[in-house]
């Protein structure tokens, strides 16, 4: 039985005031959900100040990205070692913003996803494919790519620890969502995958997240197919109210 994950990727928003508001209204809404994994991911520079009111919450705290080595000459990076010191727990990696603009591909979040491992941190890899791709037909052909080149080099003991986010970058803030019937064709896919490159037991305790215009009102349809274990959420993420939604239509 997977428990579901429910991330809030709050992306370049939020000061840390407004950081502290958004988290202190979730801790109060979310307080007596305990069987559902609740993760926020805010930007660097709120981590030290949200983390200080999640020490006794229930929700973990994530970074948006992270860099592979530990220390350095890499002016403007920051290490999967820092991210444990500022108290995150997760990290996603590969978000399909920053395989557009900031030119991450599948070598950077390999890189990325074994040093987070190594430094402790849970990475949840995101993979996911383009409009054009899809209507080219290439969607499994880009999430096997994806998956490969993300996940190459892991072990079956690694993949504890991972957390995969399919997200198709049509998705992704445009209000328009995967449904229920595409995602699950995809996550299922996916476990295929991982049951090939690892074994069956990984396929069956990864945990895959579903991305793309996640609201309250289409959380149960898609949390309700049978390889979709959570969600990855944008623009959602952003208020008290959608996202507490959000989580607790992912309450089973
Ligand atoms: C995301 O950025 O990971 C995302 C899924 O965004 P949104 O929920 O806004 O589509």
């Amino acid at each position: 039985m997977r428990r579901p994950i429910i991330a809030g990727n709050w992306k370049m928003h939020n000061t840390i005031n407004e950081a502290v508001e958004l988290v202190n209204g979730l801790n109060r809404n979310l307080a007596d959900v305990d069987s559902v994994d609740i993760v926020v991911c805010p930007t660097y520079t709120a981590l030290s100040d949200v983390n200080e009111l999640l020490i006794d919450s229930n929700i973990a705290l994530g970074a948006q990205d992270v860099y592979w080595e530990e220390k350095g000459a890499f002016t403007g990076e920051i290490s999967p070692q820092m991210l444990k010191d500022v108290g995150a727990s997760y990290c996603i990696i590969g978000h399909s913003e920053r395989r557009k603009y900031f030119n991450e591909t599948n070598e950077t979040v390999n890189k990325k996803t074994k040093a987070a491992l190594n430094a402790g941190l849970l990475p949840i890899v995101c993979v996911g494919e383009s409009l054009e791709e899809r209507e080219a037909n290439r969607t499994f052909d880009v999430i096997k790519d994806h998956i490969e080149g993300s996940l190459q080099g892991l072990s079956k003991e690694n993949m504890a620890n991972v957390t995969i986010a399919y997200e198709p970058v049509w998705a992704i803030g445009t209000g328009k969502n995967a449904t229920p019937d595409q995602a699950q064709e995809v996550h299922k896919y996916i476990r295929g995958l991982l049951k090939d490159l690892f074994d069956e037991e990984v396929a069956n305790n990864t945990r895959i997240q579903y991305g793309g215009s996640v609201k309250p009102d289409n959380i149960k349809d898609l949390i309700s197919e049978e390889d979709v274990d959570g969600a990855l959420v944008g623009g959602a993420s952003l208020k008290v109210d959608s996202f507490t939604g959000i989580v607790k239509g992912a309450v089973t």
